[in-house]
Formats: structure tokens, C-alpha cells, sequence
């Protein structure tokens, strides 16, 4: 059997330094909004690079809270891909916002700056006061989620450009891009606001659900921290109706020990992909696209496209191979979507990859005996 994500061994490397660190929390007793908490915040803003982080329950949290932040709201509308986790898109749905979806670049697999481009000049007139207007709905495009997918970063300069343009907030969702760099800039440093989450099979993973929000803005920073402890801007001070949504402490102390690892297991990471590469037959399938010279790759996912690609997921169980899809249906044809009154054939690109894709076993203990395992079945499957 060759797993698909195995953290029983990660756990093995790291047993006692975690467990020191659990048991210091449940000795002090700050389980919440304690100092483990303070400190973790305080690290992972200065690996990411920069000021302010804020711990938060998951990272559906974490985007939900950035976009009400944002001051986003039921007359707006936010643009993202319509290739992702789902997540993305519901924690648009929670502010009341409309979900607008964009195109993917055929090779990085992320939003496409042409595309949106395109989608703007097409559709928005950009008034200077009110902002971006949508021609057909009447409502103001205010923000722009570009989702750094399988772990590399989308292309954030182009991105910038057209947002600073058109007067777009950008929140990052790097919930599967922590350590990840475009242009020697960490994910989640960027855009206006960055989100994470730590779901234990994401590169930087908890012991259950966490989250958190990065950012240079202190207003942001500041309304986050209100709106995660029930709208609490200080002791007996609710200023406006909250959320329950922190990260507890437990989960801080065992990220604090994890975030310390995870430059090293980002390089596993990069090691496990290339070694695929040079064992997968490029002729049969296509490859993740990676250019080092812009990026660093963080390879959440190991995801390979094939035209066979169902007959793959029905061969692979039986060869005792794990895999995932990534995602199976793009989030404007999910029935949670169909009020958006998408269609088929409205994002070729996303579409026809999602009949394309599937994600190999990738973790940093992944061993190359199970790579090559992995890549000789596959490339004996085509
Ligand atoms: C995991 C993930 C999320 C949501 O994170 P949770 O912690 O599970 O709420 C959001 N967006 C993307 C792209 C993700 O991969």
C-alpha cells in the first residue's frame, strides 16, 4: 500500500517535542487566546513576512473573517477560480456576497491574469468613487481572491497590477501554499490580506482545525482580532455582534513546533515531486508546470493530468495506490452553486481539467522506493 498522506510518520519524528508542548499547555491552563497563541502569531507572521497575524478557528474562517474585513458585503460581489476547494467560494457566499468566477492559466493551473483582464473590460465600468462596477448586476466588484492551488503561488505581479487598476482588494487564499514564494515573496504576504489554514493533511498541519489571517494592514489586523472573540474590541467593550472563532492554544503550541520543520519538509517535498518527474513518462500524462526561477513550489499536491485518467482511478485501488482528485467538479457546476446560473462550458479551461486530473501521494516521509512504485504502475497503466 502506498498512502496518500500518512501523518503517523511525521508524528514519529516529531513525538516528543509535540507532546512536550501539549503538556506545557494543559500545565499553564491558557487554552484560550494565550501566550502559545501570541507567540505562534508572532512566528508565522515573521516567516511569512510580514507584520500581523491572526489566529483563527479554520481557514474557511480565515477568508470569511479577511472578506468582513474588507467590509465586504451582501451589495458586493468577489471574484475567484472557479478550480478549488469549495471553501473559497462558501466563505464569499457568508458575507452575502456574489461569488464571480474567472478562468485558469492552462499551465499553473491558477487564476489566469488575461482572463481576468478580459472578464473586467468585457463586463465592468470602473467608477472612481463607487469602484469597480459590474455592468450586468449593478453591484460593486470589491475584492479578488486568486487561490495559490497545490502549492504554487499564482501569478501575483500581474494580479496586482489589475487590481490596483480597477481599485480591487486582494485576499490570498495560501491555504495549500504555506512556505511558498513567488519573486522571494512568501504566500500570504502579497495581497492585501492572506489566509491559511492548518487542516492536519496541509503542509503546515494542526492536531485538528486551525487557521489563520496575515497581513501589513493594521485596521485589518485590528478587525479580525474584534470579529474572531465575539465582536470584543476590549473587556466589556462588544462593538459589533462577533464570531466564536479562535485558534485555541493547544493547536498554536503544536504549530509553533511544526512551523519549525516545515522549510525542511517543503524540500521533501520538492525532492519527492522531481523525483516523479524523472520517472513519470511526460510523453503519456502532463507533469505539474514549476518554473524555480519565479517560484518556489510548496507541492501540497502532486497532481498529473491524463486524458485515461478514469481508467486510472479504477486500475490504481487494486494496485494497492492511494490518490485524490482535486478537485472533481469546478465549484460553478456543484449544485451548493447552481443558483449562480453558470453553465457548462462557461470556463473551458477549469473544465476540462477536471476530467483530466489526479493527485498522487505526496508527503514529506514519502519514501523513493514508493514514488517509484507509484510512477512504474502508472506508467504501465497508459
Ligand atoms: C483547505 C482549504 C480551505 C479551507 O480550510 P479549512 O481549514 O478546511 O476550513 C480553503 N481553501 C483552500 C484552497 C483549501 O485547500
Amino acid at each position: 500500500m502506498v498512502p496518500f498522506v500518512d501523518l503517523k510518520r511525521q508524528y514519529k519524528d516529531i513525538k516528543d517535542e509535540v507532546n512536550d508542548a501539549i503538556q506545557g499547555v494543559i500545565d499553564n491552563t491558557q487554552f484560550i487566546l494565550g501566550e502559545e497563541l501570541k507567540l505562534f502569531e508572532k512566528e508565522f507572521a515573521d516567516y511569512c513576512g510580514v507584520k500581523n497575524a491572526v489566529g483563527v478557528a479554520n481557514g474557511t474562517d480565515a477568508l470569511f473573517l479577511a472578506l468582513l474585513s474588507c467590509d465586504i458585503g451582501a451589495s458586493d460581489e468577489v471574484i475567484t477560480v472557479p478550480n478549488t476547494f469549495i471553501a473559497t467560494v462558501e466563505a464569499i457566499s457568508y458575507t452575502g456576497a456574489q461569488p464571480i468566477f474567472v478562468d485558469i492559466d492552462s499551465q499553473s493551473y491558477n487564476l489566469s491574469p488575461s482572463r481576468l483582464r478580459e472578464f473586467i473590460e468585457t463586463n465592468c465600468d470602473l467608477d472612481e468613487k463607487k469602484g469597480l462596477l459590474n455592468k450586468k448586476s449593478g453591484k460593486v466588484i470589491k475584492a479578488l481572491i486568486p487561490v495559490h492551488l497545490y502549492g504554487q503561488p499564482a501569478d501575483m505581479d500581474e494580479i496586482m497590477n489589475i487590481a490596483r487598476k480597477y481599485h480591487l482588494l486582494v485576499i490570498e487564499d495560501a491555504c495549500q501554499a504555506h512556505g511558498s514564494e513567488y519573486k522571494g515573496k512568501r504566500a500570504g504576504s502579497m495581497g492585501d490580506i492572506g489566509c491559511f489554514s492548518f487542516y492536519p493533511g496541509k503542509n503546515l498541519g494542526a492536531y485538528g482545525d486551525g487557521g489563520m489571517v496575515t497581513t501589513n494592514n493594521d485596521e485589518m489586523t485590528e478587525k479580525v482580532k474584534i470579529l474572531r472573540d465575539h465582536g470584543k474590541a476590549s473587556k466589556f467593550d462588544h462593538k459589533v455582534i462577533g464570531y466564536n472563532s479562535r485558534l485555541d492554544c493547544l493547536q498554536a503550541a503544536i504549530l509553533r513546533v511544526k512551523l519549525r520543520k516545515l522549510d525542511g519538509w517543503n524540500e521533501r517535498r520538492r525532492e519527492n515531486a522531481a523525483y516523479y518527474g524523472s520517472l513519470l513518462d511526460s510523453s503519456k500524462i502532463t507533469l505539474p508546470f514549476y518554473d524555480p526561477k519565479i517560484s518556489r513550489h510548496v507541492f501540497h499536491l502532486f497532481v498529473i493530468r491524463s486524458d485515461k485518467r478514469n481508467e486510472l482511478m479504477e486500475k490504481l485501488p487494486s494496485e494497492g495506490i492511494s490518490f485524490g482528485i482535486h478537485y472533481p467538479m469546478p465549484v460553478h457546476l456543484t449544485g451548493a452553486y447552481s443558483h449562480l446560473n453558470y453553465k457548462k462550458g462557461d470556463f473551458p479551461v477549469a473544465e476540462k481539467y477536471a476530467d483530466e486530473i489526479l493527485s498522487l501521494p505526496m508527503f514529506p516521509e514519502l519514501t523513493k522506493d514508493e514514488i517509484s512504485v507509484v510512477a512504474k504502475k502508472i506508467n504501465g497503466m497508459l
